[in-house]
């Protein structure tokens, strides 16, 4: 008999995880809470579009034929952001080489195709089935429907809990532990809104993810393959410029009047649409306790991260990838706790290091990119990495268009700030760069630190 392994969670990592599961030959049960997305067009999750890079896209490659170009059809290219000063200029910044790009697709549409994959080669889904406990004694997961009124149980040899940031599976295998998971909440909230097409196009540069940086906080938009955006508002929760006070027209429009002029011309419902989209929280959940002798976390319910990478669903897609790479070597483990003890040694370290850049990258996004010696720094990591190609790779090529360890992304990302910050007090570098003379002192400078370049 086939071996039954039972997801709780068909988000996006869920059914991904499905899909590589039904593909090694297992029977594959997945528990969500929500009605079938295909059928309900009920709020899909938090952000309605996201970024998927190449590790999303080589998660789905691997899961199934041309899962990844499916996916793709669903997506617009974005090859840089397009930054918004306060006076409305914009200045187009590229996300590496001319052709190298993440892409923005949709949340409902990405998923609708996991799970109608998933379930096309055999997976079984039983939607509106809320996880409610474990009980111990009897080794039994409970699960409510919608209406609470009946009761589905589960006797799951083994259950991955895909189940997002707040998984009940987590408090289940930790509260056996009597453990709690660590949950760093920012003080900041995000808001949605939806930036319409003009007659079927874009009304803004299209292949570009556009952000408005303005140091504390920030708007940021990606495209839709219809030619609308979704932006998001990340704002304090309180404090003077805070969702605490955006409260009456007057506020929101005024703020917005201040702060995002440009913007506030494409969104000509704007009030209506602040006060009727949700304001939600970011959060990065922190816990070593991944896994016991049946259970495993997988995705947000392990490790949840702030969205200022464009990684969590990326990370979470690649935790299904290199699951199902170490079940492809079951035979040299003899029991499944081994086995989720090889994934989380592999994994831990590197969702640890993506954690700490996306909340890096916060102010990078919403702070750095404003200003003028950024823009310049950018412009000679470019030509140290188009001069010395491998000798001198980005860390945002390497987490965005590599499967190189996050870990290592992110020591790169260390030492090449220290040769960053000595290149810059160069004189005269923000006015004059590029010149031969900079150039040849660029060079030493990096050559003092990865040995000789020149
Ligand atoms: C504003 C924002 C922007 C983002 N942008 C990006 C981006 O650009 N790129 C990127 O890679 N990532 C991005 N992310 C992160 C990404 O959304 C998550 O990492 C990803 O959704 C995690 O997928 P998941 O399947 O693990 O969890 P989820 O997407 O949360 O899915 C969990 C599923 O489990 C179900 N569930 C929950 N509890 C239960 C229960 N008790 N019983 C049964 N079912 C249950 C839920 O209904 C849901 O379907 C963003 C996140 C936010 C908040």
């Amino acid at each position: 008999m086939k071996e039954q392994i039972t997801i709780c969670g068909a988000g996006l990592v869920g059914s991904l995880l499905a899909i590589f599961l039904v593909e090694q030959g297992y029977t594959v049960r997945v528990f969500e809470k929500r009605k079938d997305p295909r059928t309900n067009s009920e709020d899909a999750g938090r952000s309605i579009n996201l970024a998927i890079s190449h590790r999303g896209l080589h998660a789905l490659k691997d899961a199934c034929t041309d899962l990844d170009i499916e996916a793709l059809k669903l997506a617009v290219p974005m090859y840089g952001r397009a930054i918004h000063d306060v006076l409305g200029s914009v200045v187009f910044q590229a996300y590496g080489e001319a052709t190298q790009h993440i892409n923005s697709i949709s949340r409902g549409a990405l998923n609708i195709l996991l799970i109608a994959k998933a379930e096309e080669l055999g997976v079984q889904f039983l939607f509106s089935h809320t996880c409610v406990e474990y009980k111990q004694t009897e080794k039994k997961w409970i699960f409510k429907n919608l209406q609470g009124d009946s009761i589905a149980t589960e006797q799951a040899e083994i259950m991955i809990g895909a189940d997002g940031a707040f998984s009940v599976i987590r408090k289940n295998l930790l509260g056996v532990l009597n453990k709690d998971a660590k949950i760093d909440a920012l003080d900041y909230g995000y808001k949605e809104l939806e930036i319409y097409p003009k007659e079927g196009a874009s009304i803004i540069l299209k292949e570009a993810l556009h952000i408005w940086p303005r140091e504390r906080f920030m708007l940021i938009a990606l495209p839709n393959t219809n030619g609308s955006y979704t932006a998001t508002l990340f704002l304090s929760m309180q404090g003077e410029q805070s969702f605490e006070n955006l409260k009456t027209s007057e506020e929101i429009l005024l703020f917005f009047k201040t702060y995002f002029e440009d913007a506030l011309q494409l969104i000509p419902d704007l009030v209506s649409q602040f006060n009727a989209h949700p304001t939600s929280r970011l959060s990065t959940i922190h816990t070593d306790d991944w896994y016991n002798d049946h259970t495993l976390l997988i995705g947000d319910a392990a490790h949840a991260l702030v969205p200022f990478y464009g990684q969590g669903m990326n990370a979470g897609f690649e935790d299904c990838r290199i699951l199902s790479e170490i079940l492809k070597d079951k035979k040299s483990y003899s029991t499944w706790e081994e086995i989720f003890e090889v994934f989380f040694i592999k994994r831990k370290v590197n969702c640890d290091a993506i954690s700490d850049l996306a909340l890096q990258n916060f102010v990078e996004m919403r702070d750095d990119v404003a200003d003028a010696s950024f823009h310049i720094r950018k412009k000679i990591e470019k030509y140290l990495h188009h001069t010395l190609k491998d000798a001198f790779i980005p860390q945002y090529t390497l987490v965005s268009f590599s499967d190189a360890p996050y870990s290592e992304a992110k020591e790169v990302g260390v030492l090449h700030a220290t040769i960053l910050n000595e290149i810059m007090l160069l004189p005269q570098i923000v006015e004059l760069w590029p010149t031969v003379e900079l150039e040849s002192e660029v060079l030493k400078i990096v050559s003092t630190y990865i040995g000789d370049v020149i």
